[in-house]
């Protein structure tokens, strides 16, 4: 894994007493202990070239367990990342860092929380993933090349009347983003109905994190758990949302505003195959990719293109 490494350390333990030193000089003349006590800015990310960005820590999120593939990380990095909804970031892991060929990878992530001097991601492991294997493996000063934040969707406070989310696994990230920023807006009143599919229980990404929003904008945020394992969710759960079951024509019909609501938008983001049973996959080629024909069981329920959004 890549830290820094000694020599660089070195330097920077040298430069900091060499810091110390002038502070004690500086400090002595009039009016310069002031500048001299100030906290250093921290590095903030751009889109122009990648920043060398520090792990502060990683926590095993709710989500599987440790080190199998489908468990999610909470990466917190020291840098600042100033983001609007919806928005990625690019990170690279160096060939050193992946250790699967020569040549350094980079992959998109999007942000689900931020400080004025740090920012978190929320990472999927995949098998023999270079990206997502090197942030699973990262411990606190591990240092990665970050860049962005990158815009994929621009929203207005109030632009849609209604909004839904249909979302699998880790797709919860970027809606999490425009959700936390719409409910958290007093100026927003839009109403959603957040429909989240998962493996299992224990495999729901962010789940506090939605929990908290739930029970915080309870008339605004309507959020339906599902899960595809056999084993049943239980009265308990069922009676705040959760349920056997996965995306599909009957769930959709039954939980999402019908195709009639006025100003309605629906968000879509999952794995490939769910993606494609719910609206149609994106078309990638040259250029940025295209929202595609909508297809499916949204366009055999009746909603439009127009009331399709593809993540
Ligand atoms: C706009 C955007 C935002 C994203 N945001 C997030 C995020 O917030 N959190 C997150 O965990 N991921 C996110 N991803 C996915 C992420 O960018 C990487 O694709 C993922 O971490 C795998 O990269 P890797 O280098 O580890 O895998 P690779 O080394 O490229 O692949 C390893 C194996 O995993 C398979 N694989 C790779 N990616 C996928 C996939 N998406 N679905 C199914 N199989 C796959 C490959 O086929 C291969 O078998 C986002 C992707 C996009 C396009």
């Amino acid at each position: 894994m890549f830290r820094l490494s000694s020599k660089l350390l070195g330097a920077a333990t040298a430069g900091a007493s060499a810091t110390a030193a002038a502070a004690f000089v500086f400090q002595n003349r009039p009016g310069a202990a002031a500048k001299l006590d100030a906290p250093a800015e921290p590095k903030e990310i751009n889109m122009k070239a990648f920043t060398f960005c520090e792990v502060l820590k990683t926590r095993t999120s709710s989500t599987g367990a440790e080190g199998k593939t489908g468990a999610t990380k909470r990466i917190t990095f020291g840098c600042k990342c100033s983001h609007q909804p919806i928005s990625m970031v690019f990170v690279r892991a160096t060939a050193e860092q992946h250790g699967q060929g020569e040549k350094p990878v980079t992959k998109f992530y999007n942000p689900v929380a931020t400080t004025d001097s740090s920012f978190d991601i929320e990472v999927k492991l995949y098998p023999e993933g270079k990206v997502s294997g090197s942030l699973h493996n990262a411990k606190a000063g591990d240092v990665f090349q970050v860049k962005g934040p990158a815009r994929q969707f621009k929203y207005a406070t109030g632009q849609f009347k209604k909004m839904a989310f249909v979302i699998g696994g880790t797709g919860i990230t970027p809606s999490y983003q425009l959700i936390k920023s719409v409910v958290e807006d007093s100026a927003d009143n839009t109403p959603i109905t957040l429909i989240f599919a998962n493996k299992t229980k224990t495999s729901v990404p962010l789940l506090s994190e939605l929990m908290s929003l739930q029970a915080a904008h309870k008339s605004q945020l309507e959020v339906h758990f599902l899960v595809d394992e056999e084993e049943d969710v239980g009265d308990t759960m069922r009676s705040v949302g959760w349920r056997n079951g996965r995306v599909d024509k009957d769930s959709l019909a039954e939980l999402l505003p019908a195709p009639t609501a006025e100003g309605l938008k629906i968000f879509v983001c999952g794995p490939g195959s769910m993606a494609k049973a719910v609206s149609g996959s994106k078309v990638f080629g040259k250029g940025p990719p295209q929202q595609g024909p909508l297809t499916g069981a949204l366009a055999d329920l009746g909603y439009s293109a127009e009331q399709v959004h593809k993540i």
